[in-house]
C-alpha cells in the first residue's frame, strides 16, 4: 500500500521517534505550525478518524493516552490543541489517521 505513514512506521522514511509501543508512534511534523507540532498514529493503517471501527477502540484510547503523556513530556503546561483533520472536508492531506499536537503559543479560534 503506498502510504506515507505506514511508510514511516516501517521506518522506509526515517523519523525521529518521539514516543512508539506496540499500538502507536509519534513524530515531528516536517512542517511545524508551532513550536511544538507532534503527530501521533495508529501503527495499523486508519485512513481516517472515519473509517475506525468498533475494535479500534481500545487502540484509539490509548492513542489518545500516549498523547496527554507528550504533552506532559514537553512540559506543555499552558495548554494545547489536538486536531484531526478528518477527510477532504476537514482538509486531512494524509490518508493515513494522525493527532496533531500543537503547543507552545497561544492557539487562535475559530480555526478557519
Ligand atoms: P493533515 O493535513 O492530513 O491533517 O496533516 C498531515 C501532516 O503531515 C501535515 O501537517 C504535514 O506537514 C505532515 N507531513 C507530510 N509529509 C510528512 C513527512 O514526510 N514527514 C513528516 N514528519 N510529516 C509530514
Ligand atoms: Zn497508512
Amino acid at each position: 500500500m503506498d502510504c506515507l505513514f505506514c511508510k514511516i512506521v516501517e521506518g522506509v522514511i526515517p523519523v525521529t521517534r518521539l514516543y512508539e509501543d506496540e499500538q502507536v508512534l509519534a513524530f515531528p511534523d516536517i512542517q511545524p505550525q508551532a513550536p511544538t507540532h507532534i503527530l501521533v498514529i495508529p501503527k495499523k493503517h486508519i485512513a481516517s478518524h472515519a473509517k475506525a471501527v468498533a475494535e479500534d477502540k481500545e487502540m484509539l484510547g490509548h492513542l489518545m493516552f500516549a498523547v496527554g503523556e507528550l504533552a506532559r513530556e514537553k512540559k506543555l503546561d499552558a495548554g494545547y490543541r489536538l486536531v484531526i483533520n478528518t477527510g477532504p472536508d476537514g482538509g486531512q492531506t494524509v490518508d493515513h489517521m494522525h493527532v496533531h499536537l500543537l503547543g507552545g503559543r497561544a492557539m487562535h479560534w475559530p480555526p478557519g
